[in-house]
């Protein structure tokens, strides 16, 4: 009789510069060593490796990242044989993620999910909470806070150089703001104020894609 194949989950977290990539890529790359059949998605709201995005192993294998938009697309394009199954920027996609992956991993695959965890409000972000609850392991990285150098848990909004306030979308499509890591304490996110609330609001108008 032959033993079904054992599958589980495991998330990779933490605030954005925690090097989640670095330890999804290093993981990618040992299952290549081993000879795995590995697939690699990420969300398409990813560029920042301009679109392509490969991992290679020192011994020539190599796989390119497959881009999504959401969980359906991660279920149509598994092959029946892969063995293991990585998914970057996990907190872009829709918790349909999480049958999905539960799906992939009752088949018998490893699967390797890594994502921010928490939003610039330091809520959970998208079907991270729920991921993290179905894992069978878990890490959750720290970046370095770039004010006081202490370990960094929190993604910190800046609009202009200022802490952005808790209104506005959780997801900015080609926003101008942009992005620190930063300790609990020296996270912030103020009520906004009149001209503020106008900013926001002049930039909706403008079209700014929020989703
Ligand atoms: P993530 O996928 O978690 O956003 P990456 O793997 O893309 O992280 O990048 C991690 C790298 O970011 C680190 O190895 C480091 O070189 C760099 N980095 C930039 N800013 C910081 C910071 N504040 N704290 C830690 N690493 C940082
Ligand atoms: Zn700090």
């Amino acid at each position: 009789m032959q033993r079904a194949r054992h599958g589980w989950i495991e998330v990779v977290a933490g605030v954005m510069f925690s090097g989640k990539s670095e330890e999804l890529i290093r993981r990618v790359r040992r299952a290549l060593i081993a000879g795995r059949r590995v697939q690699l998605f990420k969300s398409h709201l990813d560029d920042r490796y301009g679109g392509q995005f490969r991992i290679s192993s020192h011994d020539g294998r190599q796989i390119d990242a497959e881009p999504v938009s959401n969980s359906v697309q991660v279920a149509e394009n598994v092959h029946p044989g892969t063995q293991v199954v990585a998914v970057d920027e996990a907190q872009f996609l829709d918790d349909g993620i999480c049958e999905v992956v539960d799906a992939l991993a009752d088949a018998g695959m490893r699967v390797i999910v890594a994502g921010t965890d928490m939003d610039f409000r330091g809520e959970p972000f998208g079907p991270m909470g729920l991921l993290l609850a179905r894992a069978e392991r878990i890490d959750k990285l720290t970046a370095i806070c770039v004010l006081c150098g202490d370990p960094a848990t929190r993604n910190q909004r800046l609009i202009d150089g200022e802490p952005a306030p808790a209104e506005g979308p959780t997801i900015q499509v080609g926003g101008a703001e942009s992005y620190e890591a930063r300790c609990r304490r020296c996270h912030k996110v103020p009520k906004p104020d009149r001209a503020q609330r106008e900013l926001l609001l002049k930039r909706g108008e403008e079209g700014w894609e929020g989703i």
